[in-house]
């Protein structure tokens, strides 16, 4: 077997990743919790701020060094809370996962119980049980009861879920927190319908806008944070089209609670220059988040039904299928989610399995779920709207329903993908959405 040198790995690598770029500017990436992030992001993610450490807040450093760091992180707090109207911002946290870390650190006892909802209901795996190795259980040991979910409207049950915290409470195991928000997502959840009766029973909110940020920050889904929620974290790179990343908002009283969890509680490096590109970020939203809102809905609308036109079995039909950027699709009439999922990337439509509800108790997993999630974020952050969303169901079709071999639709999706090689809804673009940035 011949060697393979350093230097060959080394190009190897580099060929990587200049080959996924390539990839990606051929593909239709309908991944919900992916975006494409601004050339100005992305100059700030190859800065020199990546390179240091700013321990603590701002003006309470521990190392020096952090002049222009902290002038770029009162910035980006000041303009987290206008765009989103809070009283107190935490930028630091570096993912979602850690923003509810901080929130279930600050706020929870390993032992306490959460009410979430369940991964087929729409939950995230951050708010899961131990023994589905989730965060909430396996690194807070917080003991994780699931909100009852209504199917047929998608979201969680109202009713149900006050006859279960009532129970939960005669039987000793009245949760301490509650949280809303997931990652299958296609209608709000009643927090305005659930807080006063949480709050009476002394419960915790915390509203997890991981993948709906930029349609809150847009007007464009719900409020959270008027609607009684103590808390919102997310991720910064969804629908909030930013670097990757977190951010926690609340209001002023818990924020020593949850500063003192972000740091040291759960970071020494906050990883400045994500935190920059934070701020470059919030200041688009701020500008072009209106328009991007909206025209994510209506494109997620769109699609939604020309999929349903075209034979699919959309969920969430009785409510108009969506209310956020994704669909989701229960495809059991011609195969499994995962074998959609593997279909589709051969054509360079790249989407996720999906566990829809039911699925766990028909006997389905992960591997092979009932359903597929699309998100349509990403490509209306390309300049795609209405016909190019009804072309796109037309390409699904073929492949999933017609059986095409995806391999022969190559083609016709590079030469569709032509025109939208450009970030929209951001201050200067030009360097290409998925250009190759070569510094060697
Ligand atoms: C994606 C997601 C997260 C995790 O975010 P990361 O930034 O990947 O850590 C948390 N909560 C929900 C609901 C999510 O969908």
């Amino acid at each position: 077997m011949a060697k393979t040198s350093n230097r060959d790995s080394y190009k190897k690598i580099l060929s990587s990743l200049q080959t996924h770029n390539k990839w990606f500017e051929n593909s239709i990436p309908l991944i919900a919790s992916e975006n494409i992030p601004s050339p100005a992001v992305k100059e700030a993610l190859l800065s020199d701020f990546g390179n240091r450490y700013a321990e603590g807040w701002p003006g309470e450093r521990v190392y020096a060094g952090c002049i222009y760091i902290d002038e770029v992180e009162f910035e980006c707090m000041a303009l987290a809370k206008k765009l989103f109207k809070a009283e107190f911002a935490d930028v630091r946290p570096i993912s979602g996962v850690v923003a509810n870390l901080a929130i279930y650190s600050a706020f929870t006892n390993p032992g306490d119980i959460m009410i979430a909802p369940s991964i087929p209901a729409g939950g995230h795996i951050s708010h899961g049980k131990k023994e589905h190795s989730g965060t909430a259980g396996l690194v807070h040991g917080l003991d994780v009861e699931f909100y009852p979910f209504d199917a047929e409207e998608m979201t969680i049950d109202v009713d149900k879920t006050k006859d279960k915290i009532e129970e939960l409470k005669k039987a000793g195991r009245l949760p301490k927190m509650a949280m809303f928000g997931g990652s299958l997502f296609l209608f709000p959840h009643p927090v305005k319908e659930l807080a006063d009766f949480m709050k009476s029973h002394n419960i915790y909110i915390n509203y997890d806008a991981a993948h709906v940020a930029g349609l809150i920050a847009g007007g464009r889904f719900q409020d959270p944070l008027r609607e009684g929620a103590d808390s919102m974290t997310m991720s910064t790179h969804k629908t909030l089209f930013g670097p990757q990343g977190g951010l926690v908002l609340a209001s002023a009283q818990y924020g020593e609670a949850i500063k003192k969890a972000t740091f040291p509680g759960l970071t020494s490096s906050h990883h400045i220059h994500h935190m920059a590109a934070k701020a470059i970020t919030f200041t688009e939203a701020l500008e072009f988040g209106k328009d991007y809102a909206k025209q994510v809905i209506k494109n997620a609308k769109i699609l939604a039904e020309a999929l349903s036109e075209n034979g699919f079995k959309v969920l969430g039909e009785r409510r108009g299928f969506t209310e956020s950027h994704q669909i989701a699709v229960n495809v059991l009439d011609y195969s499994d989610g995962g074998k959609v999922e593997a279909d589709l990337e051969k054509a360079n439509i790249i989407v996720n399995r999906q566990l829809i509800p039911g699925d766990i108790k028909a006997g389905r997993n992960y591997f092979h779920p009932g359903g597929i999630r699309l998100g349509v974020a990403e490509i209306t952050r390309l300049g795609m709207k209405g016909s190019e969303m009804k072309e796109i169901a037309s390409f699904i079709k073929k492949i999933v329903i017609d059986k095409k071999d995806p391999k022969k639709m190559i083609s016709t999706i590079k030469k569709f993908r032509k025109d939208y090689q450009k970030v929209h809804y951001c201050f200067d673009n030009k360097l290409g959405a998925y250009e190759y940035v070569k510094l060697r």
